[in-house]
Protein backbone atom coordinates (compact mmCIF):
# COMPACT_ATOMS: atom_id res chain seq x y z
CA UNK A 1 0.00 0.00 0.00
CA UNK A 2 1.18 3.40 -1.12
CA UNK A 3 1.75 5.96 2.08
CA UNK A 4 0.91 9.39 2.82
CA UNK A 5 2.81 11.70 4.80
CA UNK A 6 -0.26 13.35 6.54
CA UNK A 7 -3.90 11.74 7.69
CA UNK A 8 -7.09 13.11 6.83
CA UNK A 9 -7.35 14.92 10.26
CA UNK A 10 -4.28 16.60 9.18
CA UNK A 11 -5.22 17.99 5.73
CA UNK A 12 -8.96 18.83 7.31
CA UNK A 13 -7.13 21.36 9.53
CA UNK A 14 -5.09 23.08 6.75
CA UNK A 15 -8.05 22.77 4.58
CA UNK A 16 -9.45 25.89 6.96
CA UNK A 17 -6.78 27.82 6.08
CA UNK A 18 -6.08 26.68 2.22
CA UNK A 19 -9.07 25.22 0.57
CA UNK A 20 -8.69 22.59 -1.79
CA UNK A 21 -7.14 22.20 -4.31
CA UNK A 22 -3.51 22.24 -3.46
CA UNK A 23 -0.20 20.87 -4.12
CA UNK A 24 1.71 19.86 -1.13
CA UNK A 25 5.09 19.16 -0.64
CA UNK A 26 7.29 17.33 1.77
CA UNK A 27 10.27 18.95 2.59
CA UNK A 28 11.34 16.18 4.98
CA UNK A 29 11.02 13.49 2.38
CA UNK A 30 12.81 15.64 -0.32
CA UNK A 31 15.89 16.62 1.76
CA UNK A 32 16.24 12.72 2.44
CA UNK A 33 16.01 11.60 -0.87
CA UNK A 34 18.39 14.43 -2.40
CA UNK A 35 20.83 13.22 0.59
CA UNK A 36 20.41 9.60 -0.72
CA UNK A 37 20.60 10.36 -4.38
CA UNK A 38 23.93 12.08 -3.84
CA UNK A 39 25.68 9.73 -2.00
CA UNK A 40 25.34 7.05 -4.40
CA UNK A 41 26.75 8.98 -6.79
CA UNK A 42 29.56 10.78 -4.67
CA UNK A 43 32.63 8.70 -6.01
CA UNK A 44 31.96 10.49 -9.53
CA UNK A 45 34.46 13.64 -9.80
CA UNK A 46 32.70 16.51 -9.22
CA UNK A 47 29.44 14.92 -9.36
CA UNK A 48 26.47 17.61 -9.90
CA UNK A 49 22.38 17.19 -10.25
CA UNK A 50 21.35 20.14 -11.56
CA UNK A 51 17.50 20.13 -10.41
CA UNK A 52 15.64 20.45 -13.67
CA UNK A 53 13.65 23.92 -12.79
CA UNK A 54 10.81 23.20 -15.30
CA UNK A 55 9.66 20.51 -13.07
CA UNK A 56 9.31 22.17 -9.85
CA UNK A 57 10.10 26.14 -10.27
CA UNK A 58 9.31 27.05 -6.72
CA UNK A 59 11.56 29.61 -5.15
CA UNK A 60 11.17 27.38 -1.49
CA UNK A 61 11.97 23.88 -2.87
CA UNK A 62 14.61 25.17 -5.23
CA UNK A 63 16.64 26.96 -1.97
CA UNK A 64 15.61 23.82 -0.07
CA UNK A 65 17.55 21.41 -3.25
CA UNK A 66 20.14 24.55 -3.25
CA UNK A 67 20.89 24.04 0.30
CA UNK A 68 21.37 20.03 -0.22
CA UNK A 69 23.98 20.48 -2.97
CA UNK A 70 22.05 20.88 -5.86
CA UNK A 71 22.46 23.52 -9.27
CA UNK A 72 19.84 24.03 -11.57
CA UNK A 73 18.88 23.42 -15.14
CA UNK A 74 17.17 25.87 -16.64
CA UNK A 75 15.26 25.31 -20.07
CA UNK A 76 13.96 29.26 -20.59
CA UNK A 77 14.31 32.91 -19.69
CA UNK A 78 12.17 33.21 -16.82
CA UNK A 79 13.59 29.88 -15.32
CA UNK A 80 16.99 31.25 -15.51
CA UNK A 81 15.15 34.39 -13.93
CA UNK A 82 14.43 32.03 -10.97
CA UNK A 83 17.99 30.50 -10.68
CA UNK A 84 19.37 34.36 -10.66
CA UNK A 85 16.55 35.61 -7.40
CA UNK A 86 17.73 32.71 -5.34
CA UNK A 87 21.26 34.52 -5.83
CA UNK A 88 22.70 31.48 -7.89
CA UNK A 89 25.25 32.51 -10.67
CA UNK A 90 27.85 30.95 -12.66
CA UNK A 91 28.51 27.08 -13.18
CA UNK A 92 25.58 26.29 -11.05
CA UNK A 93 23.29 26.56 -13.73
CA UNK A 94 23.05 25.18 -16.65
CA UNK A 95 21.34 26.46 -19.74
CA UNK A 96 19.98 23.48 -21.37
CA UNK A 97 17.14 24.74 -24.36
CA UNK A 98 15.86 24.15 -27.55
CA UNK A 99 14.54 26.43 -30.51
CA UNK A 100 16.67 29.01 -28.73
CA UNK A 101 15.56 32.93 -29.10
CA UNK A 102 19.00 35.12 -28.63
CA UNK A 103 18.09 36.92 -25.63
CA UNK A 104 18.00 34.00 -23.83
CA UNK A 105 21.43 33.10 -24.43
CA UNK A 106 22.57 36.47 -23.77
CA UNK A 107 20.98 36.37 -19.97
CA UNK A 108 22.27 32.58 -19.19
CA UNK A 109 25.80 34.08 -20.75
CA UNK A 110 25.34 37.23 -18.27
CA UNK A 111 24.66 34.49 -15.34
CA UNK A 112 27.98 32.62 -16.26
CA UNK A 113 25.70 29.71 -17.05
CA UNK A 114 26.73 26.82 -18.71
CA UNK A 115 25.33 27.11 -22.09
CA UNK A 116 24.56 23.78 -23.57
CA UNK A 117 23.81 24.30 -27.41
CA UNK A 118 20.85 21.92 -29.20
CA UNK A 119 22.31 22.44 -32.87
CA UNK A 120 25.07 22.87 -34.88
CA UNK A 121 23.39 25.92 -36.59
CA UNK A 122 23.34 27.56 -32.96
CA UNK A 123 27.07 27.24 -32.59
CA UNK A 124 27.28 30.58 -35.18
CA UNK A 125 23.55 31.92 -33.81
CA UNK A 126 25.42 32.31 -30.44
CA UNK A 127 28.72 33.49 -31.57
CA UNK A 128 27.30 35.84 -34.05
CA UNK A 129 24.42 37.41 -31.32
CA UNK A 130 25.86 37.06 -28.04
CA UNK A 131 29.51 36.10 -28.18
CA UNK A 132 31.47 32.83 -27.33
CA UNK A 133 31.76 31.73 -23.97
CA UNK A 134 34.82 30.18 -22.83
CA UNK A 135 32.68 26.78 -21.74
CA UNK A 136 30.87 25.56 -24.20
CA UNK A 137 28.38 22.54 -24.02
CA UNK A 138 26.62 20.60 -26.91
CA UNK A 139 23.84 18.18 -26.50
CA UNK A 140 24.45 15.03 -28.33
CA UNK A 141 21.35 12.81 -29.81
CA UNK A 142 21.95 9.67 -30.79
CA UNK A 143 19.72 8.62 -33.36
CA UNK A 144 19.56 4.78 -34.10
CA UNK A 145 22.02 4.09 -31.26
CA UNK A 146 19.78 4.03 -28.93
CA UNK A 147 15.89 2.88 -28.23
CA UNK A 148 13.77 5.95 -26.88
CA UNK A 149 10.38 5.88 -24.80
CA UNK A 150 7.22 7.24 -24.70
CA UNK A 151 7.79 10.98 -23.78
CA UNK A 152 10.47 11.97 -25.78
CA UNK A 153 10.10 9.27 -28.51
CA UNK A 154 12.72 7.40 -30.21
CA UNK A 155 15.45 9.78 -30.47
CA UNK A 156 15.53 9.90 -34.69
CA UNK A 157 12.26 11.46 -34.27
CA UNK A 158 12.84 13.79 -31.25
CA UNK A 159 13.75 17.48 -32.28
CA UNK A 160 16.55 17.46 -29.69
CA UNK A 161 20.43 17.76 -29.96
CA UNK A 162 23.40 17.14 -32.73
CA UNK A 163 23.75 14.35 -34.15
CA UNK A 164 27.38 12.65 -34.02
CA UNK A 165 29.01 14.17 -37.36
CA UNK A 166 27.42 17.96 -36.65
CA UNK A 167 28.87 17.16 -32.70
CA UNK A 168 32.28 17.24 -34.16
CA UNK A 169 32.14 20.09 -36.35
CA UNK A 170 30.22 22.35 -33.51
CA UNK A 171 33.33 21.65 -31.24
CA UNK A 172 35.95 22.66 -34.10
CA UNK A 173 33.69 25.73 -35.07
CA UNK A 174 33.02 26.66 -31.41
CA UNK A 175 36.61 26.18 -30.84
CA UNK A 176 37.48 28.64 -33.56
CA UNK A 177 34.98 30.80 -32.16
CA UNK A 178 37.10 30.89 -29.09
CA UNK A 179 35.78 28.57 -26.43
CA UNK A 180 38.44 26.96 -24.80
CA UNK A 181 36.73 24.74 -22.15
CA UNK A 182 34.08 21.87 -23.55
CA UNK A 183 31.23 19.92 -22.03
CA UNK A 184 28.88 17.17 -23.71
CA UNK A 185 25.48 16.18 -22.87
CA UNK A 186 22.47 13.78 -23.70
CA UNK A 187 19.04 12.89 -22.50
CA UNK A 188 17.31 10.47 -24.43
CA UNK A 189 14.69 9.19 -22.28
CA UNK A 190 12.38 10.56 -19.46
CA UNK A 191 10.54 8.87 -17.16
CA UNK A 192 13.02 5.91 -17.79
CA UNK A 193 13.09 3.03 -14.70
CA UNK A 194 15.84 0.71 -16.69
CA UNK A 195 19.31 1.59 -14.37
CA UNK A 196 21.26 -0.22 -17.09
CA UNK A 197 20.05 2.36 -19.57
CA UNK A 198 21.30 5.02 -17.99
CA UNK A 199 25.02 3.17 -17.89
CA UNK A 200 24.44 2.71 -21.46
CA UNK A 201 24.12 6.46 -21.90
CA UNK A 202 27.27 7.46 -20.07
CA UNK A 203 29.04 4.44 -22.08
CA UNK A 204 28.16 5.89 -25.12
CA UNK A 205 29.42 9.49 -23.78
CA UNK A 206 32.66 8.19 -22.27
CA UNK A 207 33.31 6.35 -26.10
CA UNK A 208 32.48 10.04 -27.52
CA UNK A 209 34.78 11.67 -24.86
CA UNK A 210 37.58 9.67 -26.12
CA UNK A 211 37.28 10.12 -29.81
CA UNK A 212 36.67 14.09 -29.23
CA UNK A 213 40.42 13.99 -27.78
CA UNK A 214 41.97 11.79 -30.23
CA UNK A 215 40.32 13.24 -33.43
CA UNK A 216 40.32 16.93 -32.29
CA UNK A 217 42.59 17.18 -29.60
CA UNK A 218 39.83 18.59 -27.72
CA UNK A 219 39.42 17.54 -23.75
CA UNK A 220 36.21 17.20 -22.85
CA UNK A 221 35.55 18.36 -18.89
CA UNK A 222 32.19 16.97 -17.59
CA UNK A 223 29.91 14.80 -19.57
CA UNK A 224 26.02 15.62 -18.63
CA UNK A 225 24.25 12.40 -18.54
CA UNK A 226 20.67 14.56 -18.55
CA UNK A 227 17.69 13.84 -16.73
CA UNK A 228 15.11 11.48 -17.03
CA UNK A 229 14.94 8.62 -14.03
CA UNK A 230 11.92 7.84 -13.31
CA UNK A 231 9.60 7.11 -10.94
CA UNK A 232 7.44 4.29 -9.64
CA UNK A 233 4.10 6.06 -10.39
CA UNK A 234 2.15 2.04 -10.60
CA UNK A 235 2.61 0.49 -7.19
CA UNK A 236 3.64 -2.77 -9.02
CA UNK A 237 6.66 -0.57 -10.40
CA UNK A 238 10.39 -0.24 -8.63
CA UNK A 239 12.25 2.82 -7.94
CA UNK A 240 15.71 2.84 -9.70
CA UNK A 241 18.47 1.43 -8.03
CA UNK A 242 20.60 4.02 -7.94
CA UNK A 243 23.62 1.76 -6.95
CA UNK A 244 23.14 -0.53 -9.70
CA UNK A 245 23.02 2.80 -11.81
CA UNK A 246 26.27 4.00 -10.34
CA UNK A 247 28.16 0.61 -10.42
CA UNK A 248 27.62 0.59 -13.92
CA UNK A 249 28.67 4.23 -14.51
CA UNK A 250 31.93 3.18 -12.33
CA UNK A 251 32.88 0.13 -14.61
CA UNK A 252 32.52 1.84 -17.97
CA UNK A 253 34.31 5.03 -16.90
CA UNK A 254 37.09 2.44 -15.65
CA UNK A 255 37.28 0.57 -19.02
CA UNK A 256 36.92 3.87 -20.89
CA UNK A 257 38.05 7.06 -19.23
CA UNK A 258 41.35 6.11 -17.23
CA UNK A 259 42.65 3.99 -19.43
CA UNK A 260 42.50 7.07 -21.84
CA UNK A 261 44.20 9.20 -19.50
CA UNK A 262 41.34 11.01 -19.28
CA UNK A 263 40.41 10.97 -15.18
CA UNK A 264 39.26 13.16 -13.93
CA UNK A 265 36.08 14.14 -16.15
CA UNK A 266 33.52 15.61 -13.87
CA UNK A 267 29.93 13.64 -14.68
CA UNK A 268 26.80 15.58 -13.65
CA UNK A 269 23.14 14.83 -14.37
CA UNK A 270 20.12 17.47 -14.48
CA UNK A 271 17.25 15.08 -13.02
CA UNK A 272 13.58 16.99 -11.76
CA UNK A 273 11.39 14.37 -11.35
CA UNK A 274 12.74 11.86 -9.40
CA UNK A 275 14.29 14.43 -6.96
CA UNK A 276 10.61 15.81 -6.30
CA UNK A 277 8.17 14.04 -7.88
CA UNK A 278 7.53 11.28 -5.67
CA UNK A 279 6.98 13.76 -2.83
CA UNK A 280 4.19 16.09 -3.93
CA UNK A 281 0.42 15.25 -3.83
CA UNK A 282 -2.79 16.94 -5.18
CA UNK A 283 -5.27 17.05 -2.83
CA UNK A 284 -8.59 17.85 -4.20
CA UNK A 285 -12.52 17.06 -2.52
CA UNK A 286 -14.88 15.27 -4.01
CA UNK A 287 -17.62 17.41 -5.54
CA UNK A 288 -20.02 14.98 -6.90
CA UNK A 289 -20.60 11.41 -8.17
CA UNK A 290 -22.21 10.91 -11.13
CA UNK A 291 -23.87 7.38 -12.39
CA UNK A 292 -24.51 6.99 -16.08
CA UNK A 293 -23.27 4.64 -18.48
CA UNK A 294 -19.79 4.40 -16.00
CA UNK A 295 -19.45 5.66 -12.23
CA UNK A 296 -17.96 8.96 -11.68
CA UNK A 297 -16.28 10.70 -9.39
CA UNK A 298 -16.18 14.80 -9.71
CA UNK A 299 -13.26 16.35 -7.95
CA UNK A 300 -12.86 20.34 -7.11
CA UNK A 301 -9.60 19.45 -9.11
CA UNK A 302 -8.74 19.13 -12.91
CA UNK A 303 -6.23 19.07 -15.54
CA UNK A 304 -5.47 22.72 -14.98
CA UNK A 305 -3.41 21.48 -11.80
CA UNK A 306 -2.46 17.82 -12.95
CA UNK A 307 -1.87 17.18 -17.14
CA UNK A 308 0.01 14.47 -16.73
CA UNK A 309 -2.91 11.96 -16.98
CA UNK A 310 -4.92 13.95 -19.82
CA UNK A 311 -1.58 14.44 -22.04
CA UNK A 312 0.16 10.88 -21.70
CA UNK A 313 -2.88 8.94 -19.99
CA UNK A 314 -0.33 8.74 -17.17
CA UNK A 315 -0.85 6.60 -14.03
CA UNK A 316 -0.93 8.81 -11.13
CA UNK A 317 -1.58 6.45 -7.68
CA UNK A 318 -4.87 7.77 -5.77
CA UNK A 319 -5.62 7.33 -2.08
CA UNK A 320 -8.90 8.11 -0.44
CA UNK A 321 -7.83 9.78 3.02
CA UNK A 322 -9.71 7.62 6.19
CA UNK A 323 -10.23 4.78 3.75
CA UNK A 324 -6.62 4.01 3.09
CA UNK A 325 -7.71 0.63 4.39
CA UNK A 326 -10.29 -0.30 3.09
CA UNK A 327 -11.21 -2.89 0.12
CA UNK A 328 -11.31 -1.57 -3.47
CA UNK A 329 -14.75 -2.34 -3.94
CA UNK A 330 -15.85 0.29 -6.57
CA UNK A 331 -14.50 1.42 -10.22
CA UNK A 332 -15.03 5.21 -10.77
CA UNK A 333 -12.86 7.17 -13.55
CA UNK A 334 -11.97 10.54 -11.30
CA UNK A 335 -12.46 13.36 -13.10
CA UNK A 336 -11.86 17.18 -13.40
CA UNK A 337 -14.42 19.93 -14.83
CA UNK A 338 -12.72 20.63 -18.20
CA UNK A 339 -15.15 21.04 -21.19
CA UNK A 340 -12.30 17.93 -22.28
CA UNK A 341 -12.99 14.01 -22.01
CA UNK A 342 -9.70 13.73 -21.20
CA UNK A 343 -9.85 15.38 -18.34
CA UNK A 344 -9.80 12.31 -15.72
CA UNK A 345 -7.62 11.35 -12.99
CA UNK A 346 -8.13 8.11 -13.17
CA UNK A 347 -10.21 5.61 -15.79
CA UNK A 348 -11.58 2.36 -14.25
CA UNK A 349 -9.76 2.80 -10.98
CA UNK A 350 -10.67 0.42 -8.62
CA UNK A 351 -11.34 2.67 -5.17
CA UNK A 352 -12.93 1.87 -1.85
CA UNK A 353 -16.77 3.38 -1.95
CA UNK A 354 -16.56 7.49 -2.20
CA UNK A 355 -18.78 9.65 -0.71
CA UNK A 356 -19.31 13.59 -1.37
CA UNK A 357 -16.69 15.35 0.40
CA UNK A 358 -13.89 12.85 0.59
CA UNK A 359 -10.54 13.88 0.62
CA UNK A 360 -8.52 12.76 -2.38
CA UNK A 361 -4.87 12.56 -2.69
CA UNK A 362 -3.28 11.96 -6.01
CA UNK A 363 0.29 10.64 -5.54
CA UNK A 364 3.54 12.12 -7.41
CA UNK A 365 2.42 15.66 -8.42
CA UNK A 366 5.85 17.19 -6.93
CA UNK A 367 7.41 17.00 -10.60
CA UNK A 368 5.48 18.24 -13.51
CA UNK A 369 2.13 18.93 -12.15
CA UNK A 370 1.31 22.56 -10.87
CA UNK A 371 4.00 23.78 -13.28
CA UNK A 372 2.38 22.18 -16.01
CA UNK A 373 -0.49 23.74 -15.24
CA UNK A 374 -2.46 26.13 -17.77
CA UNK A 375 -6.10 28.12 -17.56
CA UNK A 376 -8.53 26.58 -20.24
CA UNK A 377 -11.54 27.16 -19.45
CA UNK A 378 -10.55 30.06 -17.45
CA UNK A 379 -9.34 27.38 -14.62
CA UNK A 380 -7.09 28.98 -12.26
CA UNK A 381 -4.15 27.22 -10.99
CA UNK A 382 -4.23 25.59 -7.78
CA UNK A 383 -1.85 27.11 -3.90
CA UNK A 384 1.29 25.11 -3.60
CA UNK A 385 1.76 23.79 0.35
CA UNK A 386 5.29 23.25 2.12
CA UNK A 387 4.66 20.75 4.71
CA UNK A 388 7.79 21.33 6.73
CA UNK A 389 9.73 18.99 8.88
CA UNK A 390 8.17 20.08 12.22
CA UNK A 391 4.64 19.06 11.05
CA UNK A 392 3.70 23.06 10.32
CA UNK A 393 2.59 23.63 6.79
CA UNK A 394 3.46 26.79 4.74
CA UNK A 395 1.77 28.51 1.79
CA UNK A 396 4.65 28.80 -1.02
CA UNK A 397 2.44 29.94 -3.67
CA UNK A 398 -1.28 31.24 -3.56
CA UNK A 399 -3.88 29.62 -5.89
CA UNK A 400 -4.76 32.03 -8.43
CA UNK A 401 -7.92 34.34 -8.86
CA UNK A 402 -10.01 35.01 -11.77
CA UNK A 403 -8.20 38.56 -11.61
CA UNK A 404 -4.97 36.82 -12.02
CA UNK A 405 -6.58 35.36 -15.12
CA UNK A 406 -8.25 38.82 -16.52
CA UNK A 407 -4.87 41.02 -16.05
CA UNK A 408 -3.72 40.68 -19.46
CA UNK A 409 -6.78 41.41 -21.06
CA UNK A 410 -7.56 45.40 -22.77
CA UNK A 411 -10.38 46.38 -21.11
CA UNK A 412 -10.22 49.73 -22.71
CA UNK A 413 -12.35 49.75 -26.29
CA UNK A 414 -14.33 46.75 -24.98
CA UNK A 415 -18.35 48.53 -25.27
CA UNK A 416 -20.08 49.01 -22.49
CA UNK A 417 -17.37 46.90 -20.26
CA UNK A 418 -17.91 46.96 -16.38
CA UNK A 419 -14.65 46.71 -15.16
CA UNK A 420 -14.23 44.89 -11.89
CA UNK A 421 -17.46 45.13 -9.53
CA UNK A 422 -16.40 42.86 -6.98
C1 LIG B 1 12.90 17.82 -18.87
C2 LIG B 1 14.35 17.78 -18.92
C3 LIG B 1 15.10 17.32 -17.83
C4 LIG B 1 14.45 16.75 -16.61
O1 LIG B 1 13.76 15.58 -16.90
P1 LIG B 1 13.17 14.70 -15.71
O2 LIG B 1 12.38 13.65 -16.42
O3 LIG B 1 12.31 15.62 -14.91
O4 LIG B 1 14.31 14.18 -14.93
C5 LIG B 1 16.46 17.39 -17.88
N1 LIG B 1 17.08 17.87 -18.97
C6 LIG B 1 16.41 18.30 -20.04
C7 LIG B 1 17.17 18.81 -21.19
C8 LIG B 1 15.03 18.28 -20.06
O5 LIG B 1 14.37 18.71 -21.13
Amino acid sequence: MRQVPFTREQIEAITHDYPTPFHIYDEAAIRGHARRFQKAFAWMPGFKNYFAVKALPNPHVMAILHEEGMGFDCSSGAELELASRLGVRGEEIMFTSNDTPAYEYAKAVDLGAVVNLDDLSHVDYLAANVGMPELICMRYNPGPLKGGNVIIGNPEEAKYGFTRDQLFEGYRTAREHGARRFGLHTMVASNELNADYFVETAQILFDLVVELQRELGIRIEFVNLGGGIGIPYRPDQAAVDYQRVSDGIRDAYERTIRPAGLDPLRIVMENGRVITGPYGYLVSRVLHKKDTYKQYVGLDGNMAHLMRPGMYGAYHHITVLGKETLPATATYDVTGSLCENNDKFAIDRSLPEIEIGDLVVIHDTGAHGHSMGFNYNGKTRSAELLLRPDGSVRLIRRAETVEDLFRTIVWEGVPSAVPDVS
